[in-house]
């Protein structure tokens, strides 16, 4: 009888110890997954996370956000590029005095972009301005006579013949170029900035490659799941893991504010340097270029050699300076921008490139960016960083 009682004692202990270990295991269960439930609720879900805010970020997401994508873009505000950058953007340039790459594509769309993006942002940074070119020989005179009919419509054949009479030497004449001007770069940057923190779509941070997770089709990061990370770091890819592979070919270039109470100009002048006029008197000129220092570090070399310039068209002293200011640009090889993708991680963008020119690049391209996220559309060859790079030889 005792053994009975025994054994139907240790058999039913076994069975309860059996159902709590069940239930615990239940429980347990049902507690991870309500981790996995609340790790997904605090994820926030987003299409595209941009990596930078200089000129190339701050025109991407716009058009995004124009496009209706959910974007967050993050930056750790360190000096760049699009803050020291004149901003200018000018249809003839180079010696040859050239249509620039794309004009009669870029210059109506950079005016229509940045006008949209002032009404948004109830700013005012888009200063359209003329640009005088004075010809330095009669030879140079002659070429454009003979050169000019591609470009004949971004020129004002009838502009007043002593309105440049002030400059040292304006004794070929010159061309008043149209369609030119400049945009405040920080003022564009540090609204669009605020804009984008009031919508909770700006967190002030670098973002570590490190930290990226990729999975099938999106990419996470901290708390965030975005379906693509588009970088749009500048000159600093060129040192990345992930695009060290792109011919960057980064130039520093310095640049010079100064105070010229006299001069009186609401033109451009541009002859070897240009002097741009920003109001009450001050005026910005530049710039230089340097492959190989590519360090933040003001130079005086290059304050001599702008000043220098300069002076071949109007007077000014040392003590008129009143700044100088350093930048790198995002320059490459081929002089093409780099829009794309990683070969091996499809979810990883780059926009990037915009060298010289990225006030008046950066509209266009972007637009063909935002059509091949979204549309589906092809990115040109040219400007693909799937094209083929010639080997670099210097
Ligand atoms: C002296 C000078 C004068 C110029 N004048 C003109 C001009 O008149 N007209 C014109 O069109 N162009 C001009 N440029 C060129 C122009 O500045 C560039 O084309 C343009 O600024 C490039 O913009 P970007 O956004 O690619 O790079 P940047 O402006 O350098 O921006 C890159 C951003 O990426 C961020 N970043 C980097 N790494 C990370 C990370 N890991 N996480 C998060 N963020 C990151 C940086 O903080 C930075 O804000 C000039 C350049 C210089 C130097």
């Amino acid at each position: 009888m005792f053994i009975f009682f025994h054994v139907n004692f240790v058999l039913r202990l076994k069975l309860l110890i059996l159902w709590i270990n069940l239930i615990k295991k239940i429980l347990n269960s049902l507690h991870k997954q309500q981790k996995i439930v609340n790790f997904t609720k605090k994820m926030k879900k987003i299409d595209y996370l941009i990596v930078g805010q200089g000129i190339a970020g701050t025109v991407l997401s716009y058009s995004l956000l124009q496009a209706n994508k959910k974007i967050l873009l993050a930056d750790p505000n360190l000096p760049n590029s699009s803050q020291v950058a004149a901003g200018m953007f000018n249809p003839i340039t180079g010696n040859k005095m050239n249509k620039t790459w794309l004009a009669d594509d870029i210059f109506p769309y950079l005016h229509q972009f940045y006008a949209q993006l002032e009404n948004l942002l109830k700013v005012n940074f888009l200063h359209s301005k003329p640009i005088y070119r004075p010809f330095d020989s009669i030879e140079k005179q002659n070429y454009w006579i003979s050169n000019s009919v591609d470009v004949s419509h971004y020129v004002n054949h009838n502009f007043p013949k002593n309105k440049y009479n002030y400059l040292l030497n304006n004794h070929f004449g010159g061309l008043e170029i149209l369609q030119g001007g400049n945009i405040d770069t920080k003022i564009l940057l540090k609204n669009y900035q605020d804009f984008l923190r009031k919508n909770d779509f700006f967190v002030e941070t670098e973002v570590l490659e490190n930290d990226l997770i990729f999975e099938k089709n999106k990419v996470i990061w901290k708390d965030i799941e975005a379906e693509k990370v588009i970088f749009c770091r500048g000159f600093t890819e060129k040192d990345s893991e992930l695009f060290d592979f792109l011919p960057f070919q980064p130039a520093k270039g310095e640049i010079l504010t100064v105070y010229l109470p006299n001069l009186k100009s609401d033109s451009i002048l541009n002859k070897n340097v240009w002097i741009l006029p920003i109001g009450n008197d001050f005026y910005k000129i530049g710039s230089t270029y340097e492959w190989i220092d590519l360090s933040f570090t003001p130079t005086k070399i290059a304050r001599a050699h702008i000043l220098a310039e300069a002076n071949k068209m109007i007077e000014i002293l040392e003590q008129d300076v009143v700044n100088q200011e350093v930048g790198v640009r995002p320059a490459t090889q081929d002089r093409r921008p780099f829009l794309g993708f990683h070969k091996e991680f499809p979810q990883i963008g780059i926009f990037n490139g915009l060298g010289t020119k990225g006030i008046s690049l950066a509209p266009f391209m972007a637009k063909i960016f935002v059509n091949c996220l979204v549309l589906g559309q092809k990115i040109d060859t040219l400007l693909d960083i799937q094209r083929p790079f010639r080997k670099y030889s210097p």
